[in-house]
C-alpha cells in the first residue's frame, strides 16, 4: 500500500505516471480514494478555489447517423423519438439561460446531417452576436478539419468530443466498424490545433473496459493536454445492445476524476449528469474529488425525455430555472459557489474572449 500512496504523491508532483503505475492505482482505487481526493481538491483549490462554472446544455437534435452500441440515440434505436430544435427555439434557450446567469452555452446533438456547416455557423454567429459576453461550445461529433475551422471562424470557442476510450480494440467493441478510435483522436488534435478549448473524455465501467484501458485513457489525456475532460459512468439504455451490461460505479468514476485533476492540474472538469444519475449526491461528490464545472440542462422541457442517451437520466422533467436553482443549492451545500462567468481555461488569453 505504501508504494501506491507514493505513486499518488508522484502524480501530484510530476503530473505523470507510467501505464503500469496508473493501472496499479486504478486496481486498488477503493483503498486509495480518500488520500487521492485530499490532493486533488487541494490542486483544484489552488487553480480555481471553490468556484464552480456553469454550462447550459442545449440538446438541439436527437437525430444521429451513428450507431454507437452504448448510446440511446443511436440510429439503430427505432423506438427513439426524434426531434430538432429550430433556431428560434435554440435562441430562446439561450435567452432563458442568460437570465439565469449562464455565460456558456453548449450545443450538443447527435451527428445530424440536417445541420450542415452553414446551419451550424449561422446558429453560432447568431448566439455570439446576441450574447457577446458568452462562450459557445459545440459537441456535435466528428467532422472534417475544414468544418471545424468554419465553426471556429463563426465564433465557436470550445468543442467537446469525448475520445470514449483510448484503446483501439476496446473502441472497436463499443462502436460500429464505420467509426475508429484513430479518427476520433485525430479530430481532437485538429480541434486543439485550430484553437478551440478542447474537451476529451471517457466513460467509466463501459462494457469490456479493463483497468489497463483506463490507464491508457490517462496516458492519452497526458499526451493531448485537453482543456476539459468529461468523465461519467456508463449507464445502460434499454434499447441498445448493451441493455443488460452492468453500469459503471460511482467510486471508480470519482477516482478517475481525482487522477485527472492531478495529471492535468488546470483542467476544467465537469461533475457529470451521468454521475448524478447513478448516485443522489454524485455531482457533489465529484466536486469534492476535484471537479469544478456543472452542466445543467437548458433544453425545452418537452424534448428532454427524447434526448435519452441512457436510462433514468435526471432532470428530464424540470424547467431550466428549477434545474438551475436545485443545482445552486447542491453546490452551496457541498461548500462551493457558482460563479457568473464564461469560465475559460486558465491558459486562455484575454484577446480571444
Ligand atoms: N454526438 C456527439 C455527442 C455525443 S453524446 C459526439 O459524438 O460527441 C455525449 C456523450 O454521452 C458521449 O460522448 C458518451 O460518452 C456519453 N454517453 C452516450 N451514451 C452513454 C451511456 N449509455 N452511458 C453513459 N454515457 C453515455
Amino acid at each position: 500500500m505504501d508504494k501506491l500512496y507514493s505513486l499518488i504523491d508522484k502524480l501530484y508532483s510530476t503530473s505523470h505516471l507510467e501505464k503500469d503505475e496508473y493501472t496499479a492505482l486504478i486496481k486498488n482505487h477503493r483503498e486509495l480514494s480518500d488520500y487521492l481526493f485530499s490532493l486533488s481538491s487541494k490542486v483544484r483549490d489552488k487553480y480555481y478555489g471553490k468556484s464552480v462554472y456553469l454550462r447550459g446544455l442545449i440538446e438541439f437534435t436527437s437525430y444521429c447517423k451513428n450507431n454507437c452500441l452504448y448510446c440511446g440515440i443511436r440510429c439503430g434505436n427505432k423506438s427513439a423519438e426524434r426531434y430538432r430544435l429550430t433556431e428560434k427555439q435554440i435562441m430562446e434557450c439561450c435567452e432563458t439561460g442568460y437570465n439565469l446567469d449562464f455565460r456558456t452555452f453548449v450545443l450538443q446533438g447527435g451527428e445530424d446531417p440536417y445541420y450542415t456547416d452553414d446551419r451550424i455557423c449561422d446558429i453560432v454567429k447568431k448566439i455570439k452576436t446576441t450574447f457577446p459576453d458568452c462562450a459557445v461550445t459545440l459537441s456535435i461529433g466528428e467532422k472534417s478539419e475544414e468544418s471545424y475551422r468554419r465553426y471556429f471562424e463563426a465564433g465557436a470557442d470550445r468543442y467537446l468530443l469525448r475520445h470514449e476510450t483510448a484503446n483501439y480494440e476496446h473502441y472497436a467493441k463499443l462502436h460500429p466498424p464505420s467509426l475508429s478510435a484513430k479518427n476520433r483522436q485525430d479530430c481532437l488534435f485538429t480541434l486543439k490545433k485550430i484553437g478551440f478549448q478542447t474537451g476529451a473524455g471517457f466513460m467509466t465501467g463501459s462494457p469490456y473496459q479493463t483497468a489497463e484501458n483506463l490507464a491508457e485513457d490517462m496516458l492519452f489525456l497526458e499526451k493531448l493536454q485537453p482543456h476539459m475532460v468529461g468523465i461519467g459512468p456508463f449507464i445502460p439504455h434499454h434499447a441498445t445492445p448493451f441493455a443488460d451490461m452492468p453500469q459503471g460505479s460511482v467510486e471508480l468514476t470519482l477516482f478517475m476524476l481525482g487522477l485527472t485533476r492531478l495529471a492535468l492540474p488546470e483542467v476544467l472538469l465537469p461533475a457529470t449528469t451521468a454521475l448524478g444519475t447513478i448516485h443522489p449526491q454524485g455531482r457533489e461528490l465529484a466536486l469534492k474529488a476535484g471537479a469544478n464545472v456543472v452542466m445543467p440542462n437548458l433544453s425545452p422541457t418537452d424534448v428532454r425525455k427524447k434526448y435519452l442517451l441512457y436510462d433514468n437520466k435526471i432532470c428530464t422533467g424540470d424547467e431550466s430555472a428549477q434545474c438551475r436553482k436545485c443545482l445552486e443549492r447542491r453546490v452551496n451545500a457541498a461548500g462551493f459557489k457558482i460563479v457568473k462567468s464564461r469560465g475559460d481555461h486558465v491558459s486562455v488569453n484575454e484577446r480571444k474572449k
